[in-house]
């Protein structure tokens, strides 16, 4: 019976704990029938298959497992049985570890592999060469600990694919006939080894079990993140990520009908599996929800047979599109999140808040259950699922998803729009040109119907594989089913890349796009070059002239020049000071694509000559970036990635907890991400850098570090402290019965202060450097109610006057509370400056119109 044989295998597994007499005698003839198979099929005997116990020289879950060896482990394993595995190495970690994806299947499908994937395409529309063969097999994905310090499921990856290929277990040879899994093994090998390195350097021979235990309190920044610290849960849409990247890549080459993202969660928690919790997207279809319920089910069999606890339809909704759960669901997956309690306090054992110790070896054993029992229902349904895969996608392709047909790109921003068409390459979404001279569609920026020219236009349909995608990502508000939700409710592309969008309800005929080359010839004989500032592609180049020690200027304000209008913040590169470099600026403008004017002379048609004071040289920024203890890691690693990677510029991470104005003595500008810092909270240390400021220091500060330094009174005044006492002096005047509340709407009474990640309208002043690049308006991810008060000594470039609320969800008591404030601003003290930002403007580093404000208050805005 399945059952009973899946069962078996854990009583193996969990006999090496408490190890039953008939052990040995199991292993003997597993392995004697190994050896039968090996033979029948060929093989060299120092090519067999090992478990992971004979393979590691441990049992599985009484170690953690480096990185590598999981590596070596899935690569014997393919070296063994080549008819029904693969190994691929599909990227690389920033820290040089493999990202790998391993296929198992049937020797029969092992054989027409690419056969299976390209006819998986062909269900999709994605490959249109010829019809689909509907018989084909499902395939699975298991993506391993994408949170490197929710460690066991790594452990449990090489425990499924002993299972699948060793030839006793006659159940999974079932299962592969029709079934092609596809197992990456860890998503985030930096994260993990972070993780395990460090446990493994803490523990002790024996284990222990207190949580209160040093080798239970993992140290900043923790092994969740990868090396820039980012979340990559939450990047699946974006792909800010280098692993990300890799993975999404390979998604969208293979389509799978199921995936599964195996977590962690802090370690009371009971086992958590599909079905998710409300809200849900609108987009996930009846069969994407039902079929949930029949994978919960048959995980609930195993379960209740083991007397292990879980629950289901709480907390993990399905809404955001980066995460491993719906960025799958949104590409026609049945898409899931596992649980398992031992997130980072896990250990190799820990004390529950019950009484019991929750091993390690419980946590691998649970996974696996999950892992096999997966497998298990979608072989079960296979033509089921082929099935209703294939209608979900002839439904997007034919009926285009969701009330808008075509959204119209008319954002004239060169470099704006060449990021936009790489999200639309990394997502695999179609994107062409309009034919048609105009059209009427929904102006995201004004609210409005509106009438526009199309012609030419960058532009996305509806009726295409990724439809469903599309909409999620573009429709100018979501509808929630349900406001408690675990993440920010608004993430419309056209306000994430702040471009000019209309959204359509017609289907609009489409041509290829074609983006314009941009070219211009520099000669040394020029007087000097203007070249376009106005995206964060252009800040890319800026970036590589300052730090190739070029000297640049920008315009304060607009000017002409042979009767062409130049915008104010055009970079002005003159060969004065330059002689020596020009051939160089010429590689270089070419190499970044940049838009150049060559000029002849200094004299100005209107604004200011070249050689004026108001046509600012920019001092060369040597930036420090506070990280560590008491710093948000994603806060940090979002700024530290900004730099290192993207814009290629030297950064220096300094410890926030050490750091003093005597380290600050090389620099001029501090970067303090949101967090919470201790010098800000000493009189004598917060003086010292009062000082290094007042002396010409810059500091940024982000979130919670612009609210602290609110606090240490330099001239910036939250709102929030005045409110908070005026609501005190309006106590009395409230509804007598206003504080009872019911028990069970406990969650829901919360939302009311809630602002889980809304889009504002900010009206900027964008005669300030801060700003330059922008139009009047920035819309903004908003994080949290902090608002600061309309400075008289400072410049107040960023400010939500009225309501200005554009998507997303805000709980109805902060709505009244956002808005006439500033939440970007400028307060100059002595000869330096302070920049604050009440929400994070590079938020998980997809909020890319944000990038460009970050950018000029590090190179553009000194006193
Ligand atoms: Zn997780």
């Amino acid at each position: 019976m399945e059952v009973d044989c899946f069962l078996y295998f854990h009583i193996i597994f969990k006999g090496r704990v408490n190890r039953p007499a008939s052990y040995h005698q199991t292993k003997t003839m597993r392995v004697r029938s190994f050896f039968a198979a090996l033979l029948l099929l060929g093989m060299s005997a120092a090519a067999q298959l090992r478990t992971p116990d004979e393979f590691l020289g441990y049992s599985l879950g009484s170690k953690f497992t480096p990185h590598y060896k999981i590596v070596n482990y899935f690569n014997q394993a393919a070296a063994a049985m080549p008819q029904v595995m693969k190994l691929e190495k599909y990227g690389e970690t920033n820290e040089g570890r493999d990202l790998l994806l391993a296929f198992v299947s049937s020797a029969e499908n092992m054989a027409r592999l690419e056969d299976i994937r390209k006819n998986n395409l062909r269900l999709t529309g994605m490959l249109k060469d010829k019809p689909a063969d509907p018989s084909a097999p499902v395939i699975v994905w298991l993506s391993y600990n994408v949170h490197g310090n929710e460690a066991s499921s790594s452990e449990v990856s090489m425990k499924t694919l002993y299972e699948l290929l060793n030839p006793a277990n006659a159940q999974t040879k079932e299962w592969l006939k029709n079934t092609v899994v596809i197992i990456d093994p860890c998503l985030n090998p930096d994260g993990r080894d972070r993780y395990v390195n460090w446990f493994n350097q803490m523990v002790g021979k024996n284990a222990n079990a207190d949580i209160a235990s040093r080798e239970h309190q993992e140290p900043w920044p923790g092994g969740r993140v990868n090396h820039y610290n980012f979340d990559l849960n939450r990047d699946w849409a974006w792909q800010t990520q280098v692993e990300t990247q890799g993975r999404v890549k390979k998604y969208n080459e293979w389509m799978p009908q199921i995936h599964c993202d195996y977590h962690e969660q802090y370690i009371n928690n009971p086992y958590y599996f599909a079905p998710a919790a409300e809200p849900f997207h609108e987009v996930i279809t009846p069969w994407q929800r039902q079929f949930q319920v029949t994978i919960g089910k048959n995980h609930a069999r195993y379960f209740d047979a083991n007397g292990w606890l879980y629950f289901t339809k709480e907390v993990f909704d399905l809404f955001y599109p980066s995460y491993g759960d719906t960025y799958p669901i949104y590409n026609g997956a049945i898409g899931m999140t596992y649980e398992q309690a031992g997130h980072s306090q896990g250990g190799l054992a820990a004390v529950t808040s019950d009484g019991d110790t929750l091993s390690l070896k419980d946590r691998i054993a649970h996974h696996f259950t999950t892992s096999m029992s997966t497998i298990e229902i979608a072989s079960k349904n296979a033509a089921k699922l082929i099935g209703e895969f294939k209608k979900y996608f002839d439904d997007a392709n034919t009926t285009g998803i969701g009330e808008y047909k075509t959204y119209v790109i008319t954002e004239n921003n060169e470099g704006k729009r060449k990021a936009l068409q790489a999200f639309f390459e990394r997502n695999g979404i179609v994107y062409g040109s309009v034919n048609a001279s105009s059209a009427k569609g929904y102006n995201y920026f004004t609210g409005k119907e509106e009438s526009f020219a199309a012609v030419g236009s960058m532009a996305v349909s509806a009726y295409q594989p990724k439809s469903s995608l599309v909409k999620v990502l573009f429709e100018p508000k979501s509808k929630l089913s349900d406001s408690v939700t675990y993440d920010i409710t608004a993430w419309s592309l056209p306000y994430v890349y702040g471009v000019q969008t209309y959204a359509v309800k017609e289907r609009l005929a489409m041509s290829s796009y074609s983006s314009r080359k941009i070219s211009g010839t520099v000669s040394a004989a020029a007087y000097g070059y203007l070249v376009n500032y106005n995206s964060f592609e252009d800040v890319k180049f800026l970036a590589a002239l300052l730090d190739a020690k070029f000297k640049v200027r920008f315009a304060e304000k607009e000017f002409g020049f042979n009767g062409r209008s130049f915008a104010k913040g055009t970079l002005i590169i003159l060969k004065k000071g330059n002689e020596d470099k020009l051939q160089q600026f010429a590689d270089m403008a070419i190499a970044y694509n940049a838009s150049v004017t060559e000029v002849s002379s200094g004299f100005v048609d209107s604004g200011f000559d070249f050689g004026s004071d108001k046509v600012h040289l920019i001092k060369k920024p040597n930036v420090v970036l506070l990280t560590g203890r008491g710093v948000n890691p994603n806060a940090a690693g979002e700024v530290w990635h900004l730099f290192d990677q993207q814009l290629d510029y030297p950064v220096t991470l300094m410890n926030a907890e050490d750091v003093g104005a005597g380290d600050l003595k090389n620099t001029n500008v501090l970067i303090l991400p949101d967090g919470n810092y201790k010098f800000l909270q000493s009189k004598d240390a917060a003086a010292e850098i009062k000082a290094w400021v007042q002396q010409g220091g810059k500091i940024i500060a982000f979130d919670n570090a612009a609210a602290q330094i609110a606090r240490a009174d330099w001239g910036i005044k939250s709102k929030k402290e005045d409110e908070d006492k005026k609501k005190d002096d309006k106590k009395d005047d409230k509804d007598a019965y206003a504080d009872l509340k019911r028990y069970e709407n406990r969650e829901r009474d919360g939302i009311v202060n809630n602002i889980p990640g809304a889009i504002y309208k900010v009206e900027l002043d964008n005669s300030h450097p801060l700003a330059f690049g922008y139009g009047n308006n920035y819309y903004s991810l908003k994080l949290g109610d902090e608002m600061y008060e309309f400075m008289k000594g400072g410049w107040n470039v960023g400010v939500i006057k009225k309501e200005t609320q554009a998507a997303g969800f805000v709980g109805n008591k902060l709505q009244e509370k956002i808005k006439d404030g500033t939440v970007i601003g400028v307060q100059p003290l002595g000869n330096g400056s302070i920049i604050f930002f009440a929400d994070d403007p590079i938020f998980r580093n997809f909020w890319e119109n944000g990038k460009m404000l970050v950018a000029n208050a590090v190179f553009l805005v000194w006193n």
